[in-house]
């Protein structure tokens, strides 16, 4: 352990904790490949649940804040549409051309936990749709390159923050941030998708983070719906949502959720690949 409660893992742990990354990504392009106007969202869930089964994990999403008399998070995958933020339920809602989805999801291999979340156009999505999910995921990736060893999770909020505004008149959602990951779900620290650089704890090597900007085309208000989960936009405007679980070492990034561990968006980036896959 390290201060304020974070856990740091060891070389080994880290590389535990690629395997279920290497399972949330597979899970995740199974889904982005069958997403199509006239599927549903429990179908994606199935699929997805199947990926991650099929790889002998588990689902880290499935039940999640249950407790006695309260069921938990009913899906493997949170499948958000339109201007649903975030913890969208899976069910018969059935995709439309010109829709746009954000599909979270994680998985558990060894006890270690892997976390991503990717946003996906059904069809043909308004330009200014396409250029929210575009710019939502530069945002991630500026700030997946923001950490390094000595620098601060603050550091990450900024370029987040910055990459957002310097696109265009978004909102960044207002309550929900990045979080540490390991042994649970959601760890210490809270990564912010605004900040101020230089603050919050220093990134060291064995800090495993979860990025992930949360970005709408208007207000960044927010709020729960009455199935106690959905996380909708006031305003009604569309959001997009993309997370990566990361780490850093001396070298250079691990991308742990993405299938070639971020090699090439690292490399168009400027930032070396740090992992350890074969
Ligand atoms: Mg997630
Ligand atoms: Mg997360």
């Amino acid at each position: 352990m390290f201060g304020r409660g974070i856990e740091l893992k060891s070389p080994e742990q880290v590389v535990a904790m690629r395997r279920a990354g290497l399972v949330v990504a597979h899970a995740l392009d199974a889904v982005r490949a069958a997403i199509a106007p006239g599927v549903t969202t429990a179908e994606l869930d199935a699929l997805a649940h199947d990926t991650i089964r099929a790889h002998g994990a588990t689902s880290n999403f499935l039940h999640y804040g249950a407790e006695p008399g309260v069921p938990g998070f009913p899906g493997v995958i949170c499948t958000s549409v339109n201007d649903e933020v975030v913890h969208g339920i899976p069910g018969p809602r059935v995709l439309r051309d010109g829709d746009v989805i954000s599909v979270d999801c994680g998985a558990i291999v060894d006890g270690w936990h892997g976390d991503a979340a990717i946003t996906v156009e059904v069809g043909e999505v308004r330009p200014e749709v396409h250029t929210l999910v575009a710019e939502t995921e530069r945002a991630l990736w500026a700030g997946i390159v923001a950490g390094a060893p000595g620098r601060r999770v603050g550091d990450i909020s900024h370029a987040i923050e910055r990459s957002v505004q310097s696109a265009g008149s978004y909102g960044i959602a207002d309550g929900y941030t990045g979080h540490g990951i390991g042994t649970a779900m959601h760890q210490a620290p809270d990564v912010p998708n605004v900040g101020r650089p230089g603050k919050g704890p220093k990134i060291v090597p064995g800090l495993v983070l979860a990025v992930e900007p949360m970005v709408t085309l208007g207000s960044p208000d927010n709020r729960t719906t009455e199935d106690q989960w959905t996380v909708v936009t006031v305003d009604g405007s569309w959001a997009a949502h993309w997370e990566h679980t990361v780490t850093w070492t001396e070298e250079g990034a691990w991308v742990l959720t993405a299938v070639d561990g971020g090699r090439a968006q690292l490399a168009a980036l400027g930032v070396a690949y740090a992992g350890n896959d074969a």
